[in-house]
């Protein structure tokens, strides 16, 4: 087992990864850009280093510095959480080279992933349905015309090194292929420094259904449930609940089975999420993330594991803690993402938090960074928190949210909070009758 670990992270998730290391008796390193010397996280940990000014490109991001820390204080592994480089493969295997771990997959399965035209090829090689679209790359714009035909309008552009829901674009008819193929190529290009393009078929109104996994890298395997995630504001999840409230127990073994029997043939490491639009009574992966998820506590409701203690055991070497067999899950747990933003516009709200009073009581789990005086800097994402409700139903988790959204307060800044009381007082909601696009709809109507 690691003696001392570095968490390469800040907010909430680097809370989250010392709590684990803690109950596991692992001394704790933070780093931090000189804008978060205040931070929790900096509180809370053993040691801390500052590693670079406000820029998360000289600070969070930059290697050399993480890895002087790490030499610093003696770190024998290294927690990447969830952003920054939880997803760099030369990351990974740069500390690898320098006798530190990684705790996550392998540097190898990290670039397959991250790379999702490759993503793809792997999971329909191993077995897992995919979303119809292009075979590869897309060459050119006459490729991509051709490509668009052959699948059937409306389709969706996506990039081949996307994420946050950036460089997709939809074109419903042959008359928005070439803008289609511009806009998402240069958005690329500018997010990812990688142009590529590939088309998927543009499915109606699918639910975002993502299956949790835990590998041992060693051809051993098992899924830890669902997570339903479809609601969302700009492909961005806003509110995560497990189980879904479309599947039932043998669609859920079903997916469970297919994604398992996958991740044993790639010999996976570590935690990961398969991705899938869920249409019709149809799975179609869009595509897998090789990281800590940040909705992965909903996971935790249900099924009592601590994740990121099993990604610390897997990483140093430990066989998996738990089979198939003793994975059960208990009621019904939901997530709503606390961010410093305005509630109806998602325009960021940073700022001093003037009073802070967190919900409590049976079933609930509030993840966050922030503390009352608290001044939340302008330079990072805006979530601020996440507010995690359990229950032994579904009904009896959304009567608790609703009692918990009415107890939270958060002064001084905007949060998302008045959204999601709203939506727990939504029939939709209460139905768990929505698809990924009922939250825009919901948004462009209310
Ligand atoms: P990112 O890596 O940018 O998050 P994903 O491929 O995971 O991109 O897709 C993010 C979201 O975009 C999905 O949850 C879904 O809402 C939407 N989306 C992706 N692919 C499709 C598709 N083929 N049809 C319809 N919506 C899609």
């Amino acid at each position: 087992m690691f003696s001392k670990i570095l968490i390469a992270n800040r907010g909430e998730i680097a809370l989250r990864i010392m709590r684990a290391c803690k109950e596991l008796g692992i001394s704790t390193v933070a780093i931090h850009s000189t804008a978060d010397s205040d931070a929790m996280h900096v509180k809370l940990a053993d040691e801390s280093v500052c590693v670079g000014p406000p820029a998360a490109a000289e600070s969070y991001l930059n290697i050399p510095q993480i890895l002087a820390a790490c030499e610093i204080t003696g770190a024998d592994a290294v927690h990447p959480g969830y952003g920054f480089l939880s997803e760099n493969a030369r990351f990974a295997e740069i500390l690898q080279a320098h006798g530190v771990a990684f705790i996550g997959p392998t540097a190898e399965h990290i670039s397959v992933m991250g790379d999702k035209i490759e993503a793809k090829k792997t999971a329909e090689r191993l077995g897992i349905p995919v979303v119809p679209g292009s075979d590869g790359a897309v060459l050119n714009d006459n490729d991509g015309r051709r490509i668009a035909r052959e699948i059937g309008y409306p389709v969706l552009v996506k990039a081949a090194a996307g994420g946050g829901g950036r460089g997709m674009k939809v074109a419903r008819s042959a008359d928005e292929i070439d803008d289609a193929l511009a806009t998402a190529r240069a958005e690329a290009l500018a997010a990812f420094g990688n142009d590529a393009l590939y088309i998927e078929k543009y499915l109606g109104e699918p639910r975002h259904i993502e299956v949790q996994v835990l590998g041992d890298g060693k051809g051993g395997a098992i899924h830890l449930g669902e997570r339903d995630c479809s609601l969302q504001r700009r492909h961005q999840k806003i509110w995560e609940e497990a189980p879904s409230p479309a599947l039932n127990a043998q669609q859920r073994a079903r997916i469970g089975d297919v994604v398992v029997k996958a991740m044993q043939g790639l010999g996976y490491a570590g935690a990961g999420t398969v991705e899938f639009l869920y249409e019709n009574g149809e799975f179609y992966f869009i595509e897998m993330n090789t990281r800590l998820q940040v909705e992965h506590p909903v996971t935790e409701m249900v099924t009592g594991i601590d994740l990121v203690n099993e990604q610390i055991r897997i990483a140093s070497g430990s066989p998996l803690t738990f089979a198939q067999e003793d994975i059960t899950l208990e009621g019904c747990a939901i997530e709503c993402r606390i961010n410093a933003e305005n509630p109806r516009t998602f325009m960021p709200s940073p700022g001093k938090i003037s009073y802070y009073h967190p919900p409590g009581g049976l079933g609930v789990r509030v993840d966050s960074g922030v503390y009352q005086g608290y001044v939340i800097p302008p330079y990072y994402d805006s979530l601020i928190g996440k507010l995690i409700v359990h229950g032994r139903s579904r009904v009896e988790t959304m009567m608790r949210l609703r009692r918990c959204l009415d107890e939270f307060v958060v002064d001084g800044i905007q949060t998302t909070i008045p959204l999601f009381r709203e939506l727990v007082d939504n029939q939709d909601i209460a139905n768990g009758m929505y698809s990924i696009r009922w939250l825009e709809d919901f948004l462009a109507t209310a």
